[in-house]
């Protein structure tokens, strides 16, 4: 059977966003750095906004909102409502609403991003293409009563454009003037906007494909030392569905999952607390069953 696109099902405002964003990191972005070539301000820029808002996603989006693996003080909860924000993955409110979904309906029709759906759908056609409704929120009714969530929630596009837009744009400006300006906007703003994506689509992609599971077999998602490096830690992902609530996704100290050390590091100077860990045996009797099937 031929390929067929389902254009009356094209989410237009998101496809265009996602896809002209990448249009232009393939073409503006190396125009960008053929004709004024690349200072190492804009590269130190380009590294801080992709590190402060991947750092957002995966220990503010998803291991504090989503898991409520830890607890973490208002400024630091603060920023990451506001770098978060700047991955255009939407609020936390719909973010977290989906992903729980996800963890509860995983390879199955309402997980939103069912690997069983093929690899494309699950990493961003479900995104392009409306095929479900949208979510109701009844899973989130922890966060409907947090006012800074709400908060967020309600001006997400505009904090988005002018934390991920805006501002490294100015800090160009500051710089080097106009020209400045430009390579902010193209680098620090768009080209990390889509490694930052991606990275994150991986999650729910590639961590559903490739790699080992030694701590359960129920699901598709998987362990990988190699996704873990594009992911800041989240590439443990069999580990992670196995045991959702802990903060930890590489749980083993040698694992690389920088969200993970961050997370600790804080709760060392008292901006976060109340770390959530699952007991050694009950992981090496997940590990033990899993060896004896
Ligand atoms: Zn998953
Ligand atoms: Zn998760």
């Amino acid at each position: 059977m031929a390929f067929r696109i389902p254009f009356d099902r094209v989410n237009w405002q998101t496809s265009a966003f996602l896809i002209g964003t990448v249009a232009l990191t393939v073409t503006a972005v190396p125009l960008y750095l053929w004709y004024f070539g690349l200072d190492w301000f804009q590269a130190a820029l380009f590294v801080a906004f992709v590190t402060l808002t991947g750092f957002s996603i995966t220990l503010g989006y998803h291991r504090l909102f989503s898991h409520l693996a830890f607890k973490a003080k208002l400024p630091l909860k603060l920023f990451v409502l506001l770098f978060g924000s700047a991955a255009f993955e939407n609020s936390v409110l719909m973010w977290a609403s989906e992903h729980r979904r996800h963890h509860k309906h995983v390879d199955h029709d309402d997980d939103p991003y069912d690997i069983s759906k093929g690899f494309f759908h699950a990493h961003i056609g479900w995104l392009l293409f409306k095929l479900q409704p949208p979510p109701p929120f009844d899973n989130v009714p922890d966060l409907k009563k947090d006012r800074f969530v709400m908060w967020q929630h309600r001006y997400v596009h505009l904090i988005a454009f002018s934390i991920s837009f805006v501002l490294p744009s100015l800090l160009g400006a500051i710089w080097n003037g106009w020209r400045g300006a430009l390579g902010g906007f193209l680098i620090a703003g768009v080209a990390k906007v889509v490694v930052v994506q991606h990275c994150t689509f991986f999650i729910n992609s590639a961590c559903h494909t490739i790699g080992k599971r030694p701590y359960s077999t129920k699901c598709s998602a998987r362990d990988s030392f190699l996704m873990a490096l594009f992911t800041f830690g989240e590439g443990y992902h069999n580990f992670h569905h196995e045991f959702q609530h802990d903060y930890r996704n590489g749980a083993k100290p040698w694992q690389w999952d920088p969200t993970k050390w961050l997370i600790w590091t804080f709760s060392k100077v008292g901006l976060t607390n109340g770390l959530r860990r699952v007991a050694c045996e009950t992981i090496r009797s997940a590990e033990l069953s899993v060896a004896r099937q």
